[in-house]
């Protein structure tokens, strides 16, 4: 079997270079794609010094043109990818009354446009080879979460938007399943505590105590629930939100 490809958006950092280098590890070449491709990296030197296949890749999600472009240099680079990971994404947190219009439209053009835009330039590969994998980044936040309508929305958003591609794309072989963290150390949280204006050390051991499990998560904690849907062991798993929050609850 020809080696499988995946793209890996928001890979520069956080859970989607863990993401990225887990794939890698089992076998995928990977497109590390994010905003700036000089960012991209580092991602892509620790995957390459395992001995992994992967091409740094710029490009803004949220634009269509940008998009298209990007696909078409994985399939020049490494061959037609039928693993999407939607995982680039933002927060502009804010309470209602003071959340900015461009606060929200900046938060759903990356995670629902973006999502929306490289699903949809993806599903034709998938669909010409009768196999694909698309796991989408959903949050615990999509539950509810003060400070984060623009964003809980996105998120909530993500798992219809889940469930909808898993109806239209399985019979072509490809599921379509969500990843659902909950408190995930990474420069996402790390901005949420200075926002907030909490000491790092603090905020962290005030969010563990929350959590069954007694620990923040990790974003290998993450990559390894992705590398799950992504398995060819997962095929007849689609449509599914897994939350990965260390217990039953936000
Ligand atoms: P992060 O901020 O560390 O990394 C996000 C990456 O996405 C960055 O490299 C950024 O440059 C990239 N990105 C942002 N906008 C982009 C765009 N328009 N086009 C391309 N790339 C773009 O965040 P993280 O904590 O690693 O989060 C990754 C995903 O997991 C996000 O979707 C986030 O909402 C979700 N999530 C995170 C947590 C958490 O606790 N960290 C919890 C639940 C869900």
């Amino acid at each position: 079997m020809t080696q499988r490809v995946a793209i890996v958006t928001g890979a520069a950092r956080g859970i989607g270079a863990a993401t990225a280098q887990r794939l890698a590890g089992d076998g995928l070449a990977v497109a590390v794609l994010d905003l700036d491709e000089a960012a991209t990296k580092a991602t892509v030197d620790a995957i390459e010094s395992a001995g992994g296949n992967a091409l740094g890749v710029g490009a803004d999600v949220s634009s269509p043109e940008a998009v298209e472009a990007a696909v078409e240099r994985v399939v020049e680079g490494l061959g037609a990818p039928t693993v999407l990971v939607n995982n680039a994404g933002i927060t502009r947190d804010n309470l209602l009354f003071k959340m900015t219009e461009s606060d929200w439209d900046m938060v759903m053009n990356v995670h629902l446009r973006g999502s929306f835009l490289m699903s949809r330039a993806v599903q034709k590969h998938m669909v010409a080879a009768g196999w694909g994998r698309i796991v989408n980044l959903s949050s615990t936040s999509a539950l509810g979460n003060r400070g984060q309508a623009n964003y809980s929305a996105a998120k909530a958003g993500l798992q219809g938007f889940t469930k909808t591609l898993a109806i239209e794309l399985g019979k072509f072989g490809v599921t379509v399943n969500c990843v659902a963290p909950g408190f995930i150390v990474s420069d996402m949280t790390k901005a949420t505590a200075e926002r907030i204006g909490q000491d790092w050390e603090v905020y962290v051991a005030a969010r563990a105590a929350e959590i069954p499990v007694a620990r923040a998560g990790q974003v290998e904690d993450i990559a390894n629930t992705v590398a799950f849907f992504v398995g060819e062991g997962a095929g007849f798993v689609s449509g599914q939100v897994i939350y990965v929050a260390g217990g039953p609850r936000t």
